[in-house]
């Protein structure tokens, strides 16, 4: 199945482009992360490419070298920086319509700082 369109028009791609505010954690040539608007833990950071993919599997097939590695090295930056890797945390990364996703540009969600509840509600 062909992967989506990118919408340029998406959140994130405004906050890349400055035309919305964000409360930045981490910048660097391939990778921002800023807070989550609607925590949902002490910690909950979101970590965004900054090249247009709208999910792990675009990105992971349409990504360069330089920005698969620059994003899973931010990730576990960010985690570190944020204090939440000694107590544990959860990286999530809705996808599509069975994901979830609200927003369709690739993110993490880095989430922690509490005792989390179950991975998934019970059906
Ligand atoms: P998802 O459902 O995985 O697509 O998650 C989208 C996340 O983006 C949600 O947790 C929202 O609270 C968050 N969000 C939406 N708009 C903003 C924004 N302007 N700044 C920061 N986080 C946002």
């Amino acid at each position: 199945m062909a992967v989506p369109a990118y919408d340029p028009q998406n959140i994130f791609a405004k906050i890349l482009r400055g035309e919305i505010p964000c409360s930045k954690v981490y910048e660097d040539d391939h990778v921002l992360a800023f807070n989550d608007i609607a925590p949902q833990a002490p910690t909950h950071i979101l970590v965004i490419p900054k090249g247009a993919y709208t999910s792990y599997d675009d990105f992971a097939v349409n990504a360069s070298d330089a920005e698969i590695i620059a994003y899973t090295r931010a990730i576990g930056k960010i985690s570190a920086e944020a204090g939440v890797i000694e107590n544990g945390y959860r990286l999530i990364a809705n996808t599509r319509d069975h994901g979830r996703q609200d927003v369709p540009h690739l993110h993490v969600h880095i989430i922690g700082g509490k005792k989390l509840g179950l991975m998934l509600p019970k059906d």
